[in-house]
């Protein structure tokens, strides 16, 4: 960028890469760290950091987890319903479910959705790890929770049809979510209900 010194014009892209920021956040972000005590940028850069080097992939059901606890908090809980597996897209979806109170099983996080039009292919998502989970049997049921849009549909519909062989009961979430919404963004009541009006999918 014309007229700025080398190390603001750096942070400033630096922050117009994440995402939801356009340039003029992304500017004032950086004016505002260069106002900050210098004890706050170190504590920024080292959250940052510690973010990829301190999480990583729970074994199991693929959410993120601390490197140094895996299986996860879930997975490891002996109280929660081995054989109810309950689908998200995100971690954040987890967190949206797990605050409901309503869901005693356990989960399996995708990291995405199918999308064609973005590239994204059944492969580039947690669905392998998924059918390698339930394909020794055990597993009950399975509740499709992706978001109630176009992707999280076909998503949803993909895996019915490959998970029918290895478990009994196949639901997806009951209507009332807004179609188009995300899940991490539905009020508690909205989500208890379409967990609590689940229903088998039509094949
Ligand atoms: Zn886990």
């Amino acid at each position: 960028m014309a007229g700025l010194i080398a190390p603001v014009a750096r942070l400033i892209e630096e922050f117009s890469k994440l995402p939801g920021v356009g340039t003029k956040t992304a500017q004032r972000l950086t004016y505002h760290v260069l106002r900050s005590p210098v004890e706050d940028a170190r504590s920024l850069s080292a959250a940052l950091v510690a973010v990829k080097e301190e999480v990583g992939y729970c074994s199991v059901c693929c959410n993120i987890t601390e490197t140094d606890v895996d299986p996860c908090a879930i997975c490891a809980d002996p109280r929660r319903e081995a054989a109810r597996i309950c689908v998200v897209e995100e971690p954040l979806d987890v967190l949206a479910i797990e605050r409901t109170g309503e869901f005693h099983g356990r989960y399996h996080v995708l990291h995405g959705a199918i999308s064609p039009i973005d590239g994204i292919g059944p492969e580039r998502l947690r669905t392998r790890e998924l059918i390698e989970r339930v394909s020794p049997g055990g597993v009950e049921e399975v509740i499709l929770a992706t978001n109630p849009n176009l992707e999280g549909e076909a998503t949803a519909m993909y895996l019915a049809d490959l998970l029918a062989v290895h478990v009994p009961s196949v639901t997806r979430i009951a209507r009332g979510l807004p179609v188009g919404g995300d899940l991490e963004y539905a009020d508690d009541v909205t989500l208890i209900r379409s967990l609590q009006g689940r229903r088998a999918i039509e094949r």
